[in-house]
């Protein structure tokens, strides 16, 4: 059993409380360390030490190229240990270990990709008159507030927190209860680099004790929340008693279109992709499957046997898809099957899976329900599970009434060799994303990322997150 501790100010530190909270492995439910249940106490001492240390000279007068050094470092140090960390994500998540592979390489391109954007933050000049320059800086925001999800820990922690140090800020992460492992790795690659004490803090903890205390702390500047919708709006709720601004990644989705003119392998092959990675636990993931009226019968029943070849089993095998988190996420999704097979049918899958060795962990198959109502609730929830609702159109028109007919518009992927069409699609679809012919662009950590609707807004990644983590001055200087 592992013990972990909260990183506060450079030091490992146990909560105030001295309480503790399980943490265990999605593969077979077992408990395998804990972690300190920070609560308001600790949440107060890492924004307090953020806060000194954003004052501090120490890291107030340090050049940005060398914050990017830093941030370079990082890089280096997530790829050397590239392994160990792919085995902790797997562990803590569940995912399939080359899924966590991807996303540890991820994480070292954010910090990679921030690191060489901490010395290019530039201001721009403004014409007024004669004799009176004026021009911007883009200045740090101060203390950010980092609420991560269990599903992607590594990726988004390092998404959000690269952008914020790269830019100057100092940061406070609170990750989720049942995912730490992989942050307090960051937190002691951190310790180990120039990074003054206090720049980077981890608090663990419960979110309605520690991410609430976060989100209401009057000396936080920043909040990036990545979760629900319904926590989402807490967080936000809470930002506005101190006019804080928040960025929102929150839930999807997403509809993957497939017209008859489609490549098919590729287009099988990405549909599948969208909804199966993490077991469907994705904000991201292609919930939902549009297919051209005439084209339907010969794409389902491919997909189909497609499904059914899927292998379901531990991370650590690299099944194509790994357990589900828990017993709470489990029975979510099993209630939405069993609404499905209500008001629908299930083409394939719905079943729980027991895997050899593993007998506690929440396995379930991958499953196609078709015939639903598309304004039922499984056609316009969030599922979170390896589940695909089908439904089919007739007109471009249909087709794009169906994609934005939903409360989310976070991705949208097009599949068609029609490259008019696609335009004309991209054109009115609201979602943050649209992916012609591909599902996520290997991930692209250099494209922005965000939502429409209730999927959130303001953006992570590429440059366009650094403006999340800066705040604009405008200086006139008058000087005839
Ligand atoms: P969640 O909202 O339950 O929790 C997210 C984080 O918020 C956790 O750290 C949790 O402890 C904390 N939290 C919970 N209640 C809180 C409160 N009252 N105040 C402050 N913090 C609180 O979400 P989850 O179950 O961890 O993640 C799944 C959700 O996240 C899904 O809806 C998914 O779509 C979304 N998600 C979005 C993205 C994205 O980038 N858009 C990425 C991953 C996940």
């Amino acid at each position: 059993m592992d013990e972990l501790f909260m990183y506060i100010d450079g030091e490992w530190q146990e909560s105030h409380s001295g309480e503790r909270l399980d943490y265990v492995n999605p593969a077979n439910q077992q408990v395998i360390g804990t972690i300190p249940r920070g609560k308001a106490e600790d949440v107060n001492r890492a924004v307090s030490a953020a806060k000194a240390s954003f004052k501090a000279d120490e890291w107030r007068k340090i050049k940005p190229h060398e914050r990017g050094y830093i941030l370079s470092e990082m890089a280096h140090k997530i790829r050397k240990n590239k392994e160990e960390l792919a085995r902790l994500e797997t562990m803590d998540v569940g995912k399939p270990l080359s899924q966590a592979h991807a996303d540890v390489e991820a994480a070292a391109r954010y910090f990679e990709f921030y690191a060489g954007a901490a010395d290019k933050l530039m201001g721009e000049t403004i014409p007024i008159e004669d004799g009176v320059i004026d021009f911007t800086v883009r200045e740090p925001i101060g203390v950010t507030a980092h609420i991560i999800p269990w599903n992607y820990p590594i990726q988004i922690t390092s998404r959000s927190t690269a952008a914020a140090i790269a830019t100057g800020n100092t940061v406070v992460v609170k990750t989720a209860e049942q995912t730490s492992l992989t942050a307090m790795k960051l937190a002691e690659y951190f310790h180990e680099t120039a990074l003054p004490k206090g720049v980077f803090n981890v608090v663990t903890g419960l979110g309605q004790e520690a991410g609430a205390r976060l989100a209401n702390h009057p000396d936080v500047n920043h909040i990036t929340f990545t979760g629900s919708v319904p926590t989402g709006i807490k967080i936000m709720k809470a930002a506005a008693d101190h006019v804080v601004p928040v960025t929102l990644e929150l839930g999807g989705k997403s509809p993957n279109l497939v017209f008859s003119d489609c490549d098919e392998q590729k287009a099988l092959n990405g549909v599948i992709r969208a909804i199966i990675q993490n077991a469907g636990q994705t904000c991201s993931a292609g919930s939902r499957l549009l297919i051209e009226d005439s084209y339907k019968k010969r794409f389902l029943s491919l997909l189909k046997a497609r499904f059914e070849e899927l292998t379901v089993g531990s991370g650590e095998k690299d099944s194509d898809i790994g357990p589900i988190l828990s017993k709470e996420q489990y029975e979510k999704i099993v209630s939405y099957i069993e609404q499905g097979r209500e008001q629908g049918e299930i083409i394939t899958g719905g079943e729980r899976v027991q895997v050899k060795g593993c007998e506690e962990g929440y396995y379930l198959q991958p499953t196609i329900i078709d015939q639903l109502p598309h304004d039922s609730t499984v056609a316009q929830e969030e599922i979170f599970g390896p589940v695909l609702a089908v439904f089919s159109f007739q007109t471009e028109k249909e087709a794009l009434q169906l994609a934005n007919g939903t409360d989310y518009g976070l991705v949208t992927g097009i599949w068609t060799s029609d490259i008019g069409k696609a335009h004309r699609l991209a054109d009115e679809i609201r979602s943050g994303q649209v992916f012609v012919n591909n599902y996520g662009a290997g991930g692209g950590i250099q494209m922005p990322f965000g939502g429409y609707k209730r999927s959130g807004f303001g953006r992570e990644k590429g440059f366009v997150a650094l403006k999340n983590y800066t705040q604009l001055k405008n200086v006139a200087i008058k000087y005839r």
